[in-house]
């Protein structure tokens, strides 16, 4: 089985692993991994200047979902993983220039707690009496899909969209909260709306839950093992996450990938697909599209135009992010914590600052203090065009308005700085993204060995990215499987 794999980012990547991993316990399976940069990765892309680790992409994988530590484990990554470190992590929100924590007992967005929300600056008496009211809403039968603002909005008032909803999700999405789908996004507040009316009702009822369950599962002996390896909300790789693009590519067959090459065009035939790149054309039984959907989208017109129609409407998002290397001598007190984020009504080019020397520690040499400005999103694309000194200025001036000249003096320099674009690189689920998902399934299931992964269908992150990168690739090899019993 020949197999094209269209996108050499973390999901194409995994999608060539596994099946190398066939290939090499003896499955007939060859394959070929297209990417138009000279690099691959995709959106990963991490470099160690003066020791000190530079995520320009993703810094982190959430640690609930599995499949990036299982494969970074597989790749002999193990002792890498470093776990977010959670004892310092506190997070805030700029309301008019100033850092305002989020509130102890936020579950999800959801309050649960009655006193830190009474007592927090971030919202208004108003919102606080409509949290308060938010209790006695009566379940509401899921319906038609709608935007997480318009979900929140109803439950908690259009200022808890603003300075929570918003940045909390252009801070992971580059988002909009006003063009989200909630069923997609937030799909158990969906389900504890429908069962429990109140939202906090419904995440108090959960947290109940788990904690009971976890009291049942947890072992009397006080010397029984413990969980292996050491867990926070979010993990990475100590050497950065370069380290796991980098194993990855060297357990696949590097005469089978072709780098600065860019598929140009799909034909189905009657045994397979052609596949046209740098002006000359392949055969194969399978293909793979690991590509963002615009660019599986405009390759799949031809053969078939709503699947392609389908695909290309899937929106994106750009983002920015600017990393600054300090030396701590010349700052003065961070607040606090992780780092905030800035709700898009405080007009400013920064959605969110993340202090990565104080995340994750022992990726920062000692004296050493890393910012790293995330800018864009939906609704500032504009950026994008700006040079880099300017993006850098702006940062500057931003972390001195909000954090103060004390904390930034201005004659605090970075000794480095490094901007990363990414273009239209994150997938936006937009209200009906569900129903698409299913008309895109349907369309695909019509045409045999055509599979999708990467971020733009079923989860954004890196860990999804992966599962659906060697999902892939496992339900070629058991096609060609079945297909060979069957002869
Ligand atoms: C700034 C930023 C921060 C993020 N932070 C996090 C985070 O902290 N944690 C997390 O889990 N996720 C994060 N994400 C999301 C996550 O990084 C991505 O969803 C994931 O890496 C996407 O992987 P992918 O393989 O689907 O796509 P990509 O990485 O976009 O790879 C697709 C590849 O396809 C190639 N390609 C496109 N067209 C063609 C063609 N015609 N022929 C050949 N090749 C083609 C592209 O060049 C690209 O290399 C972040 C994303 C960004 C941009």
């Amino acid at each position: 089985m020949r197999t094209a794999i269209i996108g050499a980012g973390v999901a194409g990547l995994s999608a060539a692993y596994e099946l190398e991993k066939s290939r090499k316990s003896g499955a007939p399976v060859e394959y070929t991994l297209y990417e138009s940069r000279a690099r691959v990765g995709g959106s990963i892309s991490s470099e160690i200047v003066n020791g000190a680790v530079i995520e320009g992409g993703p810094d982190s994988f959430i640690t609930e979902k599995p499949a990036a530590a299982e494969l970074c484990r597989e790749l002999g990554l193990g002792d890498q993983l470093t776990p977010s470190n959670d004892a310092d992590r506190k997070t805030y929100i700029v309301v008019r220039n100033r850092l305002v924590p989020l509130p102890d007992g936020l579950m999800f967005l959801v309050p649960t707690k009655l006193v830190p929300t009474a007592l927090t600056p971030l919202f208004s008496v108003k919102t606080k009496v409509r949290m308060a009211l938010e209790l006695l809403h009566p379940p509401r039968p899921a319906g038609h899909d709608e935007s997480v603002a318009a979900l929140v909005e109803r439950h908690f008032g259009a200022e808890a969209v603003d300075r929570l909803a918003d940045p909390l999700l252009s801070g992971i999405y580059g988002g909009d909260a006003a063009q989200l789908s909630a069923r997609t996004v937030l799909p158990r507040l969906v389900e504890m709306e429908a069962k429990y009316g109140s939202l906090t009702r419904g995440m108090l009822a959960a947290h109940q839950q788990m904690r009971a369950k976890v009291g049942a599962a947890r072992p009397a002996a006080s010397g029984a093992p413990k969980a292996a390896g050491p867990r926070g909300i979010f993990t990475t790789l100590r050497g950065g996450l370069q380290q796991m693009v980098d194993a990855l590519e060297t357990r696949i067959e590097p005469a089978w990938v072709r780098r600065s090459t860019a598929v140009q065009a799909l034909e189905k035939t009657a045994r397979g697909w052609r596949v046209t790149a740098n002006g000359s054309a392949e055969e194969f039984n399978a293909v793979i599209f690991a590509s963002p959907a615009w660019a599986a989208g405009a390759l799949l017109t031809p053969v078939d135009s709503v699947l392609g129609a389908e695909l290309s409407g899937i929106p994106y998002s750009s983002s920015i992010t600017v990393n600054l290397v300090y030396d701590e001598a010349q700052l003065g007190a961070l607040p606090e914590g992780f780092g905030f984020l800035v709700p898009v009504s405080e007009g400013r080019a920064m959605l969110a600052c993340t202090f990565v020397h104080r995340k994750f520690l022992g990726r920062t040499p000692p004296g050493k203090a890393v910012l790293r400005a995330f800018l864009g999103g939906m609704k500032n694309e504009a950026l994008l065009t700006e040079p880099d000194e300017t993006l850098v200025a702006t940062v500057e001036r931003e972390l001195r308005e909000i954090l103060g000249t004390k904390a930034i003096p201005i004659a605090a320099k970075p000794e480095y700085a490094q901007v990363a674009r990414w273009r239209r690189a994150m997938a936006q689920y937009a209200v009906g993204h569900q129903e698409r998902m299913a008309r895109i399934r349907e369309r695909v299931a019509a045409l045999p060995g055509l599979k999708l992964a990467g971020n733009a269908y079923d989860g954004i992150g890196i860990p999804d990215c992966i599962r659906l990168g060697r999902g892939a690739a496992k339900e070629l090899v058991a096609a060609l499987v079945e297909a060979q019993q069957l002869r």
